[in-house]
């Protein structure tokens, strides 16, 4: 038994003390508190979706992702409280003027999904029975059947609780360094709070400004996640529990965690409306900024300093929900190995090679 500090308890960190509370005795440090206030995470829509992340993420990211889907099930079960998970698909639409558009998204959906039509075309009718407030709108829309999504606030304050329920010592509203702590072994989750550190290595970690809306509207329910191809606005909408939708999420270059800006907020609910005027009497609950911990390949990646005793995990970007169970897996089995002092190799089920310092 060995005694471990995580430092962050965001997404990443809330599952390695899950997993390593287990077997070892788990502390951990986050600034925020326990609903997770400050992380990625508590901003994200925590949409499940390799098969339409296929279209610009990395084969290894869409691979984690597929592998992910199972884990969150077991994961899920195992919480003391319930969590809001559907596997119900999601759909694409767009507007007839942006066939082309679709057109290109589709020929792209298939390369990244290794040339297979993983989708079923829906006609007007189609969307009209499956989801009847959109009925009329689309002539045409793309089914991902296999997608999935979380209530990512509620998967946070759950897992908290099972930590706490496990024996780990948390400290909330404690921002800890890597020098501030000891223990056998650091495990650093940060997120993009481990930026400085992070960057002293090779692969170089920047964050990726992400702006979301989360509206109520009573009168509209949707039964799966809805992604709109726009010109201006591609955007998505998350149907959570209780007529609660996320929309997101603008991507910009930016590490600036300042409010909303009037123009994102604008092409948010321009978007949403385009979706369905029916929206318009919806409620804003929250306009929130975060930043995507982001690396310059594109792939998460754990990192393993020996001498140290730091494993490190960071670069989940856009995908960390749809992700972290394969990403934290792996990270497991790597730091069981390096604490019986076995070679650090490639995590066979994953296919993820950790960089050792
Ligand atoms: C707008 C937006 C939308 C997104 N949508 C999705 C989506 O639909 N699907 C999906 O899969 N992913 C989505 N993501 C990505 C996902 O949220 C991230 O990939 C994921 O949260 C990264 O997990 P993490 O644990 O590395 O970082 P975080 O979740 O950010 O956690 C890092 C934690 O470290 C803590 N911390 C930082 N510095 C310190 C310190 N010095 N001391 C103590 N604690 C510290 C922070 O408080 C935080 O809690 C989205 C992200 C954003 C911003």
């Amino acid at each position: 038994m060995a005694q471990i500090s995580i430092l962050g308890g965001g997404l990443t960190g809330r599952l390695m003390a899950l997993l390593l509370a287990q077997q070892h005795s788990v502390t951990l440090y986050d600034e925020g508190g326990k609903d997770g206030n400050l992380s990625a995470a508590f901003v994200a829509a925590a949409m499940l979706a390799p098969m339409a992340e296929a279209v610009d993420a990395t084969p290894q990211v869409l691979q984690l992702g597929y592998q992910s889907l199972d884990l969150w099930k077991q994961i899920i079960n195992r919480l003391p409280e319930p969590v809001f998970m559907q596997f119900s698909g999601s759909l694409i639409v767009w507007h007839a003027q942006d066939g082309d558009i679709a057109k290109r998204f589709a020929q792209q959906l298939r390369r990244g999904n290794g040339g297979q039509e993983v989708w079923t075309n829906w006609n007007a009718d189609d969307i009209a029975k499956n989801e009847p407030q959109l009925g009329g709108r689309f002539t045409q829309g793309f089914y991902l059947p296999t997608e999935g999504q979380l209530d990512n606030r509620q998967t946070l304050l759950a897992l908290a609780n099972a930590i706490e329920n496990a024996g780990v010592k948390c400290h909330w509203n404690t921002a800890v360094s890597l020098t501030d702590i000891t223990a056998d072994w650091l495990i650093d989750c940060r997120g993009f709070g481990a930026k400085a550190d992070w960057n002293r290595g090779k692969s170089q970690l920047r964050g990726i400004r992400g702006e979301v809306a989360r509206v109520y509207a009573p009168e509209i329910t949707l039964n799966r996640p809805t992604r709109l191809l726009h010109p201006r606005y591609p955007l998505y909408i998350a149907p959570k529990e209780n007529h609660i939708f996320v929309i997101g999420a603008t991507q910009i270059e930016s590490e600036d965690q300042s409010p909303v800006s009037v123009r994102s907020g604008l092409e948010l609910m321009s978007s949403l409306y385009a979706v369905t005027p029916a929206f318009g009497e919806a409620r804003i609950l929250e306009l929130a900024t975060n930043l995507r911990p982001t690396l310059d390949h594109h792939d998460p990646e754990i990192r393993v300093d020996i001498n140290k005793k730091i494993l490190s995990i960071n670069g989940l970007f856009r995908h960390g929900f749809m992700i972290a169970p394969a990403v934290c897996y792996a990270a497991m089995r790597i730091f069981e190995n390096a604490l019986q002092g076995q070679a650090i190799e490639k995590d066979k089920q994953t296919g993820i090679e950790p960089v050792v310092l």
